[in-house]
């Protein structure tokens, strides 16, 4: 497979050729892609004329990056800032102040048209934009000079997305997402509080290989990694389909790892591949579901954030219907309890395998048993 494809023996961090070629059909395999475009985004990715990212930061608690940084697996977290070529990242810059800024612009100047743009965070638009503002000038502006000069925009996690928490009522400083701000424009969104980091990786991936952006939903969402309710392959779906569910936090359906739909589960009505690609690398069943945390919609406009009881309690309010009527989807399919599992496809739990081998990368053990081959 690498043949035609030239790239160095090893990267830093100990991260060989082989390793870098199976990442590479792990991504297209998360992208639903066949294998056989791994060595063309392996090419994509090590061309050093790739374009550049820049990644602004408005209304947010910058977790969306923290979730790229995660420390346990720093191979993965090199691969990542390497190869997309994070050029200008406002917390993670080592200059500040005006050298920041002019780094800023000689990126844009020397990128025109061409450069990836990340906008992570809300854009507050009370009284002008004035409750962000970098190197003096309101976020707002920021955003829109630079997307102005940007070959392409993605708004990473619910806030850039759609305001998230920082339009939740009564938004005092006027929050929106991106695309609100830039009519006109494409502006891919990758929400989720924070987004798997291979979403966004993925998505900035397949520009880069294939010069234009994923096939999205009506959301603007990638269909690759948005198209499909949790739900349809949660590993609690037995025990939903079979009338197994937990009543109470830390009741014996609970404890016994019952389906938590009557503890406010949003994952019947949440766009997203966590039950699938999962999230983190912490290992299998790491994610809200799998820990025992009801699905709260992040990723879905209007579902978590919004919800005016979200801002004033940490509990749950039972998912609508939850009955056993029919739970109303976007696609006006009805999810019942024993009837949906036949919804459940491989090629989703394919895209999960992909996902969950490319966040194994950088286990040590992975990377021993690729040395000692
Ligand atoms: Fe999983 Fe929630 Fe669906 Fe139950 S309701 S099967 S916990 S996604």
């Amino acid at each position: 497979m690498t043949e035609d494809v030239h790239l160095p023996a090893s990267w830093p961090g100990g991260v060989t050729r082989r390793s870098f070629m199976k990442f590479c059909t792990a991504l297209a395999a998360g992208m639903a892609l066949p294998a056989t475009v791994a060595p063309r985004i392996a090419q994509a990715i090590t061309d050093p004329q790739r374009p550049p990212v820049i990644w602004l930061h408005g209304a947010e608690c910058t977790g969306c990056s923290m979730s790229l940084l995660r420390a346990e697996h720093p191979t993965v977290e090199k691969l990542i800032f390497d190869l997309i070529s994070l050029d200008f990242h406002e917390t993670l810059e080592a200059g500040a102040g005006h050298q920041a800024e002019a780094s800023l612009a000689r990126t844009i100047e020397s990128n025109y048209g061409k450069f990836i743009l990340i906008i992570e965070g809300a854009v507050p638009l009370q009284d002008s934009g004035i409750y962000c503002r970098v190197g003096g000038k309101n976020f707002v502006d920021s955003v829109k000079e630079t997307a102005a000069a940007a070959g392409a925009v993605i708004a990473v996690g619910s806030c850039a997305s759609w305001g998230g928490v920082a339009a939740m009522s009564p938004n005092p400083t006027g929050c929106v997402g991106v695309q609100e701000v830039l009519p006109g424009r494409q502006v891919v969104n990758v929400p989720g509080c924070p987004p798997n980091p291979y979403n966004l990786l993925s998505t900035i991936i397949h520009y880069l290989t294939f010069g234009k952006l994923p096939a999205l939903d009506a959301k603007n969402r990638p269909k690759f990694a948005y198209g499909r309710l949790i739900h349809e392959h949660c590993e609690r779906r037995p025990h939903f389909d079979n009338g197994r569910f937990a009543r109470e936090f830390g009741d014996e359906g609970h404890r016994l790892g019952y389906c938590l739909y009557y503890l406010g589960c949003k994952g019947p009505v949440t766009y997203a591949n966590c039950s699938t690609a999962q999230f983190g690398d912490a290992g299998s069943g790491c994610w809200p579901v799998g820990t025992g945390h009801p699905c709260f919609g992040c990723t879905e406009q209007g579902v978590g954030f919004n919800m005016p009881q979200f801002s004033t309690s940490p509990v749950l309010h039972a998912t609508p219907n939850a009955g056993h009527a029919p739970i109303t989807v976007e696609r006006g399919e009805g999810v019942t309890p024993g009837a949906a599992a036949l919804m459940a496809g491989v090629g989703g739990a394919a895209i999960g395998a992909g996902v969950v081998f490319a966040a194994k990368l950088g286990n040590k053990e992975e990377r021993h048993e690729d040395e000692k081959a």
